[in-house]
């Protein structure tokens, strides 16, 4: 037997998760930071869960991260939930303990601290855009309320879902207006004046092919564009909104900054930032078309 110290392991928990950059991401920090460790990917059908994460946690993993379809089920495997996992109603970070599995969302945190790099306006007592009603969607509606945005406006192609996903964040946040609208060009040109952002959370521009979610014309000049997809050029709603002048962004900042904030919770110490931000860009160089990737 050898006598080196055994590495310490870490992974991602979804179904699919090959197009995953959580590994490269991690791995190069562990190295960075010379830490002991492996980051793997362990795919869970979702009739799979309870004993697919058993069977990891009996690999002895240290933590994991979480992602579709499992971010809100792996929910009841949780000895214990931190208040970033309950305002969003999902687990994107596990922490394994002595005495269980404690569940964070990472979403939430990421966004709020890719805002400053970003240069993205003040948000507190300001009209914002969403697009989208799904799990990302949720994360950044639980941020803008937090951060004092007076007004959000979600707009979905579904509004019951959209309802479903306001019903469960408006209540703890009195003082915020939230409307809802379809995702359509006429609706969103109705409700955009005065707005500073508007995020891009649904899943479309994973794909080339997808159509834009909206036109990005119709949003005030002094609206910033963030587009929560990201892939292996800036998306296409990145690309429209730049061209016809405004500042945008895609989700490579936050997919650093919600890596950054899991490395934290597992080390205790800061991540090598540096080191991380290369191995995305080395990552979205490398990405093959990702079909059914939705993975952070
Ligand atoms: P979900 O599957 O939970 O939600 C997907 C959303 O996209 C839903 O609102 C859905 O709307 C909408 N949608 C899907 N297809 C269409 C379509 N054809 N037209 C209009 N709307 C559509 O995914 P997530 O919320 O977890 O993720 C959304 C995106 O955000 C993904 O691309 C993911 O990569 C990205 N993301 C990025 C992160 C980062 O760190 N940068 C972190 C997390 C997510 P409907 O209700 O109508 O079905």
């Amino acid at each position: 037997m050898s006598g080196e110290p055994r590495k310490a392991r870490y992974g991602l928990i979804g179904y699919p998760v090959s197009h995953s950059m959580s590994p490269a991401i991690f791995n190069a920090a562990f190295c960075a930071a010379g830490i002991n460790a492996v980051y793997e990917l362990y795919p869970i059908p979702p009739d799979r869960l309870d004993e697919g994460v058993g069977e990891i946690l009996d690999k002895g993993v240290s933590g994991l991260n979480v992602t579709l379809p499992h971010k809100a089920r792996v929910i009841g495997l949780m000895k214990d939930l931190d208040k970033s996992a309950r305002l969003v109603g999902a687990v994107n970070t596990i922490d394994v303990t002595g005495q269980g599995m404690v569940g964070y969302n990472t979403d939430m945190g990421g966004f709020e601290d890719s805002l400053g790099p970003l240069g993205v306006p003040g948000i507190s007592g300001a009209r914002a855009l969403v697009l989208g009603a799904g799990g990302a969607a949720r994360a950044i509606l639980v941020s803008l309320a937090r951060l004092g945005a007076s007004e959000i406006i979600v707009a979905n192609r579904f509004i019951k879902e959209a309802g479903d996903m306001v019903s469960l964040v408006a209540p703890g946040y009195p003082d915020v207006r939230f409307e809802i609208i379809l995702l359509e060009n006429r609706e969103v040109e109705r409700m955009a004046p005065g707005a500073v952002l508007c995020v891009q959370a649904t899943s479309l521009g994973l794909n080339e092919t997808d159509p834009l979610p909206m036109e990005p014309a119709l949003l005030p000049g002094g609206c910033f564009i963030y587009d929560l997809v990201y892939g292996t050029s800036q998306t296409a709603f990145v690309r429209s909104a730049k061209a016809g002048g405004y500042r945008a962004a895609d989700g490579k900042e936050m997919l650093l900054r919600q890596a950054a904030r899991a490395f934290r919770l597992w080390f205790q110490t800061e991540p090598p930032l540096d080191a991380m931000r290369n191995a995305i860009d080395r990552a979205v160089g490398n990405r093959k078309p990702p079909e059914t990737s939705r993975q952070g």
